[in-house]
C-alpha cells in the first residue's frame, strides 16, 4: 500500500495534540502528570522538522521521526517511542503490504520490549502494541478490527498492576487506572488507521 508520509505525520501529531489533556490526566493518576506534555513536545518537534523528515522515502521518514522523538520527548516514553519508530523505519519497505506492516510492527514491538525490559501484562504501551502487531501480522485484520483491538487492549490495562515504569512504584495502587502509554499507543494506531482509511 502507498502510505502518504506527510498525512501520517500530520494526522499522528494532531491526534496527540487533541488528546494531550487526557494523557496527562491518566499520567496524573499513576505517574507524574507529564505524558500528554511529553508526547506534545515530541510531535511539535516532528512538525518543526517536517521538511527534513519528508525529504526521505517512507522508511527513512519514519526513522527520522523516531530520532526526533528520542531527542525531544524525554522521560521513559521518549526512548521507547523513539525505538519503536526507528525500528519501524529500518524494517518497512518503501511500499509496505499489510504483512510487511505486521512483521515490522512485531520487530519494533520486540525492540521496545527489550529496550524497556517489559513484557505483555506489565501495564505499559506494549499491552497495546504487541497484540495489535500480532493481529496485523496474522493477515486477518481490517482497519476496524485493528481500531477495536487497540481500544480493548488499552482498556485491559485498567485492572493490571504496573510492573514497569513510574507507575510500578505505586504497586497495588496502580490498579484501576488505564496506563497512559497504552492509551497514547491506541491514539497513534487510530491515527494510522485514519490515514489508511483515507480519512483526514
Ligand atoms: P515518565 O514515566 O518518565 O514520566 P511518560 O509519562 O511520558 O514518561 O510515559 C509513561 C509511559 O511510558 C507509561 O504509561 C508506559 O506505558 C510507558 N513505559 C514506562 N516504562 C516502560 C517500559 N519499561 N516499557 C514499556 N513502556 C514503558
Ligand atoms: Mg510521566
Amino acid at each position: 500500500m502507498q502510505i502518504d508520509s506527510s498525512k501520517l505525520l500530520e494526522t499522528m501529531a494532531q491526534a496527540v495534540f487533541a488528546n494531550a489533556e487526557e494523557l496527562t490526566e491518566l499520567d496524573s493518576a499513576i505517574g507524574d502528570a507529564d505524558h500528554g506534555l511529553n508526547m506534545t513536545r515530541g510531535f511539535q518537534a516532528v512538525l518543526a522538522d517536517r521538511d527534513n523528515i519528508l525529504s526521505k522515502p517512507l522508511p527513512g521518514a519514519v526513522n527520522a521521526m523516531g530520532y526526533t522523538l528520542v531527542m525531544k520527548i524525554g522521560g521513559a516514553s521518549g526512548p521507547l517511542y523513539g525505538t519503536l519508530f526507528m525500528t519501524l523505519g529500518k524494517e518497512l519497505p518503501d511500499c509496505p503490504s499489510t504483512s510487511d506492516l505486521g512483521r515490522s510492527l512485531l520487530v519494533a514491538g520486540e525492540a521496545v520490549s527489550s529496550r524497556g525490559k517489559a513484557e505483555i501484562g506489565n501495564k505499559t504501551m506494549l499491552d497495546v502494541l504487541l497484540p495489535v502487531a500480532a493481529h496485523i501480522a496474522s493477515g486477518t485484520a481490517t482497519i476496524n478490527s485493528v481500531r477495536r483491538l487497540a481500544a480493548e487492549c488499552a482498556k485491559s490495562t485498567v485492572p493490571m498492576k504496573a510492573l514497569r515504569g513510574r507507575a510500578s512504584y505505586l504497586g497495588e495502587r496502580s490498579i484501576g487506572h488505564m496506563d497512559p502509554g497504552a492509551r497514547s499507543c491506541e491514539i497513534l494506531i487510530d491515527a494510522v488507521c485514519d490515514v489508511l482509511a483515507g480519512k483526514q
